[in-house]
C-alpha cells in the first residue's frame, strides 16, 4: 500500500472552480489561493438564509489509543460514499495544527484513498487562517503589556494577568515564561506562557461567531485579567479589538478543498478536543448544510469529550441539529481498551476484544443519552480476523445497534457505501431534536458534575483550592451562566490517561477553571491536561523532506 502523501499527489484534483460551480458557487463566491483552494464569500450564506438546511451527520470515536481510530479517513470517506450513492454531500472538517504534524501525526487530513486535498497545504499554513488567529492572539498580549508599561490607566494586576500569549507549534519550553526582562524600556518582568494557536480563545471565538461583527464582539468581551480591585478587565477596555477583527478579515471565511474523490470539503477552524472545544466552524457547517444534502463533520478525539462539545457548546450555539451519529472504532484499539501491548495487536484475541468493547459500549451511551442515534463505522485493518469481526456484529446486535464494516482507508468511497445507507435510514428516521445534557443557568459545579456521571461514568469531581475560588469569582462576576468546556486526557474516559476501557468509580480532580468570555463558555482543566502540547522523542518532523523537485516525503 501507498503512503497517504504518494496516493494524494497521484489524484487528479478538479480545479477548485469546478467543485464550486457543482455546489451552484460563482466567481463571485470564491476567493482563489492558488488552483485548488478557496474562501466561500460569507454572503453565500446570507444569500440563503431561506433554503432548507441539509441533514447534518457527526462522525465521532470511541477513546483514541497509538492504534489510531481513523475518525477523519471514515468522515472522508463516508462523504464519497454519499456521493457515490447520488446524494450531494459535503464534508467540514478542522484545519489541522501543525504541533500534532510535527509531533506524531504527520497529517490530518484523512488517510489511505479518504484524503481531502491537496493535503500537504492543508496540513502545513493551508490558507494562513492559523497565522492570522495567532496574529489576534498577540496583538491582545503585546496590548496588555504595553498598556501596563505605558502608564497602566486600567490599574491591570499584572501578577493576575490570564491572557497568554500563542504559537501553532507543539514547544513545551514556552508553556511557562518570564516576559519584560531587560530593564526599564523592555516593561514590567511578569510571568507569562504560550498556549498552542489551537487552544487559544480566538481560535475558539472563530469557530464560534456567526459573522464578522459577532467575532468583533465577541473579542471585545473577552477577559484579560483582573485589575488590581480584582475586577475582570476585558480586551475591549484596551480598544484592540476593531483591529483584531481586521486580522481575521479572511480567516472568518471558510475554505473550500476537495477529496481524492473531488467531493467538496469545507475546512475551517480547528480547534482541539482535548483542551479546546474541539469542532470546526458554525459559519463552515452552515454553509455546508445549505449547499448540500448531507454533510458530514467531525468532533475531536472520543464522544466524550468531542461529541459532548459539539453538541452542548457548538450545535447549542450555532442552532445546528444533527440527524444521525456515527462512532468509528477498530479492532485494533479495542483491543488496546482491553489490556493487550501493542505489539501484539495483529494477533487474533477474541477475549482482548471482549474486555475492551466496554469502551465502545460506554460511547454509545453516552450519544443515546442526547436522543441521537449512533451507526457505528467499524473501521477495517488487514489484521483484523473475521472471528472478531463476527464477534463485534453480534455484540452490537443485542444492543440494537447497527454496524458497517468500513473499507474507506482501503477503497475509498466504495467501501463506505454500506455505512453512508445506514446513515441514511438514520437520519431519516431520526424524529424531533438532540437534547444537550444541561442547561447553561445551573451553577458551574452543577454543570461539571453532570458531565462527569452521565458521560464520563465517574463517581465523584474535587476541585483544588485554585479551583474553588476561580469558580466563586466568576459566580460573583455573572460570567458563569455558559455551558462548561472540559479539558481532560482524550485516552480514557476519566481524567487518567492510563485507565483504558469502560473505568468506574473515579474521581476527577479538577485543577483550574477558566472563563472564555469571548467565546461563551468556561473552560475547566482536569488531571495533567496542557494548552500547549511537547514534541515526542522521535518528532514526526525529522522523516520529513522535500527534493529539489518539490517531492514531499513524511507526511502520512
Ligand atoms: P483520527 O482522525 O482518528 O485521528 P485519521 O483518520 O487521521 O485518524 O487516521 C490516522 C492514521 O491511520 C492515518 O495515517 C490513516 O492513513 C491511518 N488509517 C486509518 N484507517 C486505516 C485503515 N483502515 N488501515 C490502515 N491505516 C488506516
Amino acid at each position: 500500500m501507498k503512503s497517504d502523501i504518494q496516493i494524494a499527489q497521484e489524484s487528479k484534483m478538479l480545479p477548485i472552480r469546478d467543485i464550486g460551480a457543482s455546489l451552484g458557487l460563482s466567481e463571485d463566491d470564491l476567493e482563489y489561493y492558488g488552483k485548488y483552494k478557496a474562501k466561500i464569500s460569507l454572503d453565500v450564506l446570507s444569500e440563503r438564509e431561506g433554503r432548507e438546511d441539509g441533514k447534518l451527520i457527526l462522525v465521532t470515536a470511541i477513546n483514541p489509543t497509538p492504534a489510531g481510530e481513523g475518525k477523519s479517513t471514515v468522515t472522508v470517506g463516508l462523504g464519497q460514499a454519499l456521493n457515490r450513492l447520488g446524494k450531494k454531500a459535503l464534508i467540514a472538517l478542522r484545519e489541522p495544527s501543525m504541533g500534532p504534524v510535527f509531533g506524531v501525526k504527520g497529517g490530518a487530513a484523512g488517510g489511505g484513498y479518504s484524503q481531502v486535498v491537496p493535503m500537504e497545504d492543508i496540513n502545513l499554513h493551508f490558507t494562513g487562517d492559523m497565522h492570522a488567529i495567532t496574529s489576534a492572539n498577540n496583538l491582545l498580549a503585546a496590548a496588555i503589556d504595553n498598556h501596563v508599561h505605558q502608564g497602566n490607566d486600567l490599574g491591570i494586576d499584572i501578577r493576575r494577568i490570564t491572557w497568554k500569549r500563542a504559537m501553532d507549534m507543539n514547544d513545551r519550553a514556552l508553556r511557562d515564561v518570564i516576559v519584560g526582562l531587560g530593564g526599564k524600556p523592555n516593561g514590567y518582568p511578569r510571568e507569562d506562557g504560550f498556549m498552542i494557536t489551537v487552544a487559544s480563545e480566538i481560535m475558539a471565538i472563530l469557530c464560534l461567531s456567526t459573522s464578522l461583527m459577532d467575532l468583533k464582539e465577541r473579542m471585545g468581551r473577552i477577559v484579560i485579567g483582573y485589575d488590581l480591585k480584582g475586577e475582570p478587565v476585558f480586551c475591549r477596555d484596551l480598544k484592540v479589538e476593531g483591529a483584531m477583527a481586521l486580522l481575521m478579515k479572511d480567516a472568518i471565511k471558510p475554505n473550500l478543498v476537495q477529496t481524492l474523490e473531488n467531493t467538496p470539503a469545507i475546512i475551517h477552524g480547528g480547534p482541539f478536543a482535548n483542551i479546546a472545544h474541539g469542532c470546526n466552524s458554525i459559519l463552515a457547517t452552515r454553509t455546508a448544510l445549505k449547499l448540500g444534502e448531507y454533510v458530514i463533520t467531525e468532533a475531536g478525539f472520543g464522544a466524550d469529550l468531542g461529541a459532548e462539545k459539539f453538541l452542548d457548546i457548538k450545535c447549542r450555539f450555532g442552532g445546528l441539529k444533527p440527524k444521525a451519529v456515527v462512532i468509528v472504532a477498530t479492532i485494533r484499539a479495542l483491543k488496546l481498551h482491553g489490556g493487550v501491548q501493542k505489539a501484539d495487536l495483529s494477533h487474533p484475541d477474541v477475549e482482548a476484544l471482549a474486555r475492551g468493547i466496554v469502551n465502545l459500549e460506554k460511547q454509545i451511551e453516552n450519544i443515546q443519552s442526547f436522543r441521537l442515534t449512533p451507526v457505528i463505522a467499524l473501521n477495517k485493518f488487514a489484521t483484523d480476523s473475521d472471528e472478531e469481526i463476527a464477534f463485534i456484529k453480534e455484540f452490537l446486535a443485542g444492543k440494537g445497534v447497527e454496524v458497517a464494516l468500513t473499507e474507506v482507508w482501503e477503497k475509498g468511497g466504495e467501501g463506505g457505501l454500506d455505512l453512508a445507507k445506514k446513515v441514511i435510514e438514520a437520519a431519516d428516521r431520526m424524529e424531533g431534536d438532540y437534547e444537550v445534557l444541561y442547561g447553561t443557568e445551573s451553577p458551574i459545579k452543577d454543570k461539571i458534575d453532570t458531565i462527569v456521571k452521565k458521560i464520563y461514568g465517574g463517581k465523584s469531581v474535587a476541585y483544588s483550592a485554585t479551583a474553588d475560588k476561580q469558580i466563586l469569582e466568576l459566580e460573583k462576576f455573572g460570567l458563569d451562566k455558559m455551558p462548561i468546556c472540559m479539558a481532560k486526557t482524550q485516552y480514557s474516559l476519566s481524567d487518567n490517561p492510563k485507565l483504558l476501557g469502560r473505568p468506574e468509580g473515579f474521581e476527577v480532580k479538577v485543577n483550574e477553571v477558566r472563563v472564555s468570555n469571548g467565546a461563551g463558555f468556561i473552560v475547566c482543566l482536569t488531571g495533567d491536561i496542557m494548552t500547549m502540547p511537547g514534541l515526542p522523542k522521535v518528532p514526526a518532523a525529522e522523516v520529513m523532506d522535500i527534493d529539489e523537485n518539490g517531492n514531499i516525503v513524511g507526511l502520512f
